[in-house]
């Protein structure tokens, strides 16, 4: 339902959270978040409202920003409305592989995770979701591992997938990276100064910058601090325009 990632100097967590509560108006049944900090990635997620996701932060991230989950200058976060399986802490987003070190959440359908499922658990992996959305961690996870980048990663896991989809990606091993992919659901940058933004709608981020880029058809985004760069699923470099959204934002 709503998608927010962050790269830059600021507390990702804080800004995340922020962002998701600008969606909160579209609906959505479950929230979640992925921080990427000091090699290693810190995913809370829970049904219900906001307010249970902030609850279970509490639990874990002192407000003086501290500790780990808090310090990250990376991190993605995700409201749900669930399409394939419950509702539920389990189901909500961001969904991770086996080994933790890829965590996706993802807006839409993923109209052949069956097969992609099967195909997994025939090479052993343990799916612990119902969703649609927890094979595309997984795969991500074998392209890593077997020695590509987040973003090749991620290109290469969406010319295999069928149906609508915005997608977007922390890995352990880049922590100051963001990759994005969308087709037949929208994604948007927002382009700061030294930090950017993701989500599946400008008033996540309106508060941060109003430069914004509409990503196009099958395309994949590699979002870090210095800047952000935008691909075809084939890899070829994709031409970008740059807007300013000069309208009010009311959410
Ligand atoms: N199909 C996914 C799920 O059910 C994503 C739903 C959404 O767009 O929030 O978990």
């Amino acid at each position: 339902c709503g998608i927010v990632g962050y790269v830059g100097s600021k507390p990702a967590l804080d800004v995340v959270i922020e962002g998701l509560s600008r969606l909160e108006y579209r609906g959505y049944d479950s929230a979640g978040t992925a921080i990427s900090a000091d090699g290693k990635l810190t995913v809370t997620k829970r049904a219900g409202k906001l307010a249970n996701l902030r609850e279970a932060l509490a639990g874990t991230v002192p407000p003086d920003g501290s500790q780990d989950g808090n310090t990250g200058r990376s991190g993605i976060g995700h409201t749900r409305w669930a399409t394939h399986g419950p509702p539920n802490d389990r189901n909500a987003h961001p969904h991770t592989d086996c080994t933790g070190a890829v965590a996706v959440v993802h807006n839409g359908i993923i109209e052949n995770f069956a097969a992609l499922r099967l195909e997994l658990e025939r090479r052993g992996h343990e799916l612990s979701s119902d969703t649609d959305t927890e094979a595309v961690a997984h795969l991500i996870e074998e392209e890593v591992a077997g020695g590509a980048s987040l973003a090749d990663a991620m290109r290469r896991v969406c010319l295999r997938l069928e149906g609508a989809f915005t997608l977007v990606a922390v890995y352990s091993g880049e922590p100051d990276l963001v990759v994005g992919a969308r087709r037949n659901s929208p994604l948007v940058v927002g382009v700061g100064a030294e930090e950017n933004f993701l989500a599946s709608d400008v008033a996540a981020f309106i508060a941060h910058t109003r430069d914004a880029i509409e990503l196009g058809q099958d395309q994949v985004v590699e979002l870090r601090p210095s800047g952000v760069t935008v691909t075809g699923f084939d890899g070829r470099p994709a031409e970008v325009k740059e807007y300013h959204v000069d309208w009010d934002v009311s959410a």
